[in-house]
C-alpha cells in the first residue's frame, strides 16, 4: 500500500519555499513551520541574481518562471569594477547592458522580497505556520521526528523534516558537530533609498547594476535594488569582535560613516568614499560566518537539510540562493520519483540518501568557488584579476 509521509519544512527561505511549492505541484502535503511573524516581518534585503541552472531551473520546474521573468532586472547584471585609487577598470553601463557567452548570460535580478512574494503567492497558505521558532528535533515513535519550538508546542510523528534553516539550523546538530565559523570578513551594510530622487549622484555612479572595489583587507560592493534603493556593503577583513571593539559607536550611523572611511578607505578615491557616506537611509552590522568546506554526514533516515543549513558558504561568489533553490529541486525530485515508483516507506531513507550524495558534492564545489573569490576579492589587484576572469569568460566590458 503507498504511504503518504507527514513532512515538515523548517524555515521559509526561499530554499524552504521552493521545496514547498514543488512538492504542492506534486499533490504532495508538506507543512512550513518559520519563525518571522509573517512574510513582511523584517527587512528581506537585497538583490538576488538567478542562474539558468539552478534558480531559474527550479522556478521552470514550479511553473513559475514566467512570472519571474515579468518582475526580474535583466539591466541589473550590469557590472562596473573600479580600483581603490577609482580608475574605472570594466563597465557593462557604458554600451547598453552586459554582453556575455551563453553561459554566463541570463542571471537577471530580482529583489529577495519579490522573489520571496512570488513563491509564497504560490502556496496554500494553510501550510505555512508563522511564529514558530523550532528550538530542536528529537527521535520519536516508529522511527519519526518531533518538533519542539520555542512557543514550548511540540509536533509530533514527522517522516521527513527538511531543515531549510539557514546558516544557524537547528536541524543540523541531529546530523553533524559542525557549526558556522567566522570567515575573517565583517560587512557593514548599508542603504541609500530613493536614489533618483534623493541621491541622484549615487544612482549615476553605481549605473544599473553591481558596482564593486576590490583591495587588499576591503572591498566595497554597491547593488541597485529594484525599488529605488542601493545597498552597499563596505567589507573589512578584521577579527570576529572587531565590530564591537573597533572603538565605533555604530548607534551614531552619521558619525559611524565618517569613522569607516576615514579608517579604512581614507586613502581611496573620492568616489568611493563618497558611496559610503551618501549611503544615508540604513546601517546594519553582518560578520560572515561558513560551514567547513566539504562538510558531509552519515545520513539519518527521515531528516535533511538544504541550502544554507547544508553548506554555508561566503556570499562572494553570489550563488547562496541558486544552490539552496537547486538542493530543493533535486529534493523534490527524489521525493516525487520515490512516489511515483510506488511509495514505499522503506524506500524513502535511499531517496534521501541519493539527494544528499548531490546536495553536498554541490556545496562543496560552490563553496570552494566561492573561498576563491574571497581571496581574489580581498587582494592587491583584486579588480584587475576579475577583469581577467572575465575576459577569459569572454565577457566584453
Ligand atoms: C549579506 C549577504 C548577502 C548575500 N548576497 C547574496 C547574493 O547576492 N546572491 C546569492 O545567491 N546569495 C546571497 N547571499 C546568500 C543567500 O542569502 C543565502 O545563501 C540564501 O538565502 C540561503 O537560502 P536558505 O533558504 O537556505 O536560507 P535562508 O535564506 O537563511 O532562510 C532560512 C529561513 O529559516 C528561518 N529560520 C531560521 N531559524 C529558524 C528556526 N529555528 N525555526 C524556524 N524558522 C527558522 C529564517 O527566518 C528564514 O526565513 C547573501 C547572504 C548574505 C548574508
Amino acid at each position: 500500500m503507498s504511504f503518504t509521509p507527514k513532512i515538515a519544512i523548517i524555515g521559509a527561505g526561499p530554499g524552504g519555499l521552493t521545496l514547498a511549492t514543488l512538492l504542492q505541484r506534486n499533490q504532495i502535503p508538506y507543512t512550513i513551520y518559520e519563525l518571522e511573524s509573517g512574510p513582511d516581518a523584517r527587512n528581506q534585503g537585497g538583490t538576488l541574481d538567478l542562474h539558468q541552472n539552478s534558480g531559474q531551473l527550479a522556478l521552470r520546474e514550479a511553473g513559475l518562471i514566467e512570472e519571474f521573468r515579468d518582475k526580474a532586472r535583466p539591466e541589473g547584471e550590469a557590472l562596473k569594477i573600479v580600483s581603490p585609487e577609482g580608475e574605472v577598470l570594466w563597465n557593462e553601463n557604458s554600451h547598453g547592458g552586459p554582453d556575455r557567452p551563453a553561459e554566463s548570460a541570463d542571471r537577471p535580478e530580482i529583489d529577495r522580497v519579490v522573489l520571496r512574494d512570488i513563491l509564497l503567492n504560490s502556496l496554500n497558505p494553510d501550510s505555512i505556520c508563522w511564529n514558530k521558532k523550532l528550538q530542536r528535533i528529537e527521535p520519536g515513535a516508529d522511527n519519526t521526528h518531533d518538533l519542539y519550538f520555542a512557543d514550548n508546542c511540540v509536533e509530533k510523528s514527522f517522516d521527513i523534516v527538511v531543515g531549510a534553516d539557514g546558516a544557524w539550523s537547528k536541524v543540523r546538530p541531529l546530523l553533524t558537530d559542525e557549526k558556522p565559523y567566522y570567515c575573517g570578513i565583517s560587512a557593514i551594510e548599508l542603504w541609500a533609498l530613493d536614489v533618483e530622487t534623493r541621491y541622484p549622484w549615487l544612482s549615476e555612479y553605481v549605473g544599473a547594476g553591481s558596482c564593486f572595489m576590490f583591495d587588499e583587507g576591503r572591498a566595497l560592493f554597491s547593488q541597485r535594488n529594484g525599488n529605488g534603493s542601493i545597498r552597499s556593503y563596505a567589507c573589512v577583513r578584521q577579527g570576529e569582535g572587531w565590530a564591537q571593539d573597533c572603538g565605533i559607536d555604530w548607534t551614531k550611523p552619521e558619525t559611524a560613516r565618517r569613522e569607516l572611511v576615514e579608517r579604512y578607505f581614507g586613502d581611496c578615491a573620492e568616489d568611493l568614499k563618497r558611496v559610503i557616506l551618501e549611503s544615508r537611509d540604513e546601517l546594519i552590522l553582518r560578520a560572515l560566518y561558513v560551514l567547513p568546506i566539504g562538510i558531509t554526514w552519515p545520513s539519518h533516515p527521515g531528516v535533511t537539510l538544504l541550502g544554507d543549513a547544508a553548506h554555508l558558504m561566503t556570499v562572494f561568489a553570489g550563488v547562496g540562493v541558486n544552490v539552496a533553490m537547486h538542493d530543493a529541486l533535486d529534493l523534490a525530485n527524489a521525493i516525487v520519483a520515490w512516489k511515483k515508483s510506488g511509495a514505499r516507506r522503506s524506500g524513502l531513507a535511499d531517496a534521501i540518501k541519493g539527494y544528499e550524495t548531490r546536495m553536498l558534492e554541490r556545496g562543496e564545489e560552490n563553496a570552494q568557488h566561492s573561498w576563491k573569490n574571497m581571496g581574489m576579492s580581498f587582494s592587491k589587484g583584486g579588480g584587475e584579476k576579475m577583469v581577467e576572469m572575465l575576459k577569459g569568460f569572454g565577457v566584453r566590458g
